[in-house]
């Protein structure tokens, strides 16, 4: 079997040996004549693949001792919702860092909750780059700061974080395991699995004890992350198999060499791309300014919309998946998350070298 060359922004490729395993385990898990999908969420069994999740991940992202992780579910866009109501308070501003379309969601949602402001914003530039550390100002009254780690519309990427005095709350659903992040900077990271942690259906949260201290009484059980803390992510039935196929990813990147290898890796793919659109004399051009490229969605166009469509079609013949970019940005997008080899990424540019002779 020939695997597709998967480009597409989320749900996003699996690791093949990722899927194998799986379906090898698929209708009997461990010689239990069961599925996981069949086990209860209070059984030793789930419990171990469960644990495996948290060990593995705290263990790969050096998360210190005073950060709870937990798995819940409604995506990062719950998130935006989750993160106002438990950490905005009445007498507080919400500080929102725009670097494209998912930080201006973030916001909307938490100005239905409360006071938000724009502290910094790359809008008036069309997204194309990551604002300045220096331009990052908490207000006076903050509650906390709030950003995009990596711009999954636009193709920018922080390089690096701002340090605060304030609590700073990363949405990383784009670029989590994707790069060596020093945990300590951060009051709270979350993350939809579906880009670099596995099939859609959890939500990783990682968050600090001091922040959860000071959240908001009495909001709904669900959405207390207080709750989820204290019960270990089983105060409800979580989502069992997304987790499950969690833990095979996790164990996945561990087996690659674990961050710094999957890291070294990334580089090595979006260089070969951004290389190729470099050397097309404007053939290829990028929507992020050079500084701000993210290694994760690489945005680019072709000189006219009817080549750029032309290029699509003809992608699709070849076997590549995903490489229409979002409609509000238009031209293509290559996802190169971590599950993408190597390989998809020398086919594709192969497949853009070829384009650009012919055209
Ligand atoms: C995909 C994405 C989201 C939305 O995630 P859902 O799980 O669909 O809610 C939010 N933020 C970023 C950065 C994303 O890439």
């Amino acid at each position: 079997m020939k695997r597709a060359y998967n480009f597409n922004a989320g749900p996003s490729a699996l690791p093949f040996e990722v899927l194998e395993k799986a379906q090898k385990e698929f209708t009997n898990f461990q010689e239990s004549g069961m599925s996981i999908m069949e086990f209860s969420h209070r059984s030793k069994e789930y419990d171990a693949v469960h644990e495996k999740a948290i060990t593995d991940l705290r263990e790969l992202l050096h998360i210190p001792n005073d950060y709870h992780v937990l798995f819940l579910q409604g995506g990062a866009s719950l998130q935006f919702s989750m993160v106002p109501l438990n950490f905005l308070s009445p007498s507080r501003t919400a500080d929102y860092v725009l670097t494209g379309v998912w930080s201006e969601k973030a916001q909307d949602e938490a100005e239905k909750i409360g006071k938000t402001t724009t502290i910094a914003s790359s809008q008036h530039q069309n997204y194309t780059f990551i604002p300045n550390m220096t331009d990052i100002k908490p207000s006076h009254d903050s509650a906390y700061v709030h950003l995009t780690s990596n711009n999954t519309i636009y193709g920018t990427e922080w390089k690096h974080y701002p340090t605060l005095d304030v609590p700073l709350i990363a949405d990383m659903s784009s670029d989590i395991l994707s790069k060596e992040i020093d945990i300590n900077q951060f009051s709270m990271i979350y993350a939809g699995a579906q880009k670099n942690l596995g099939p859609a259906g959890v939500t990783v949260v990682i968050i600090k004890d001091e922040l959860l201290k000071n959240s908001t009484e009495n909001i709904p059980t669900m959405l207390n992350y207080k709750i989820h803390a204290k019960k270990n992510s089983l105060y409800n039935t979580p989502p069992t198999f997304s987790i499950y196929m969690l833990s095979l990813m996790l164990e996945w990147v561990k087996n690659q060499g674990g961050i710094p290898a999957i890291e070294a890796r990334n580089n090595e793919k979006a260089a070969l791309i951004y290389n190729c659109m470099d050397e097309s004399n404007g053939f290829y051009t990028g929507h992020a300014q050079k500084d701000s490229r993210s290694n994760m969605n690489i945005v680019f166009k072709l000189p006219t919309e009817e080549l750029t469509n032309k290029f699509i079609a003809k992608s699709k013949e070849l076997g590549f998946i995903g490489l229409s970019g979002h409609r509000s940005v238009g031209g293509c997008r290559a996802s190169t998350y971590n599950a993408v080899p190597y390989e998809s990424c020398e086919a594709l540019v192969t497949f853009m070298k070829a384009f650009m002779s012919e055209n």
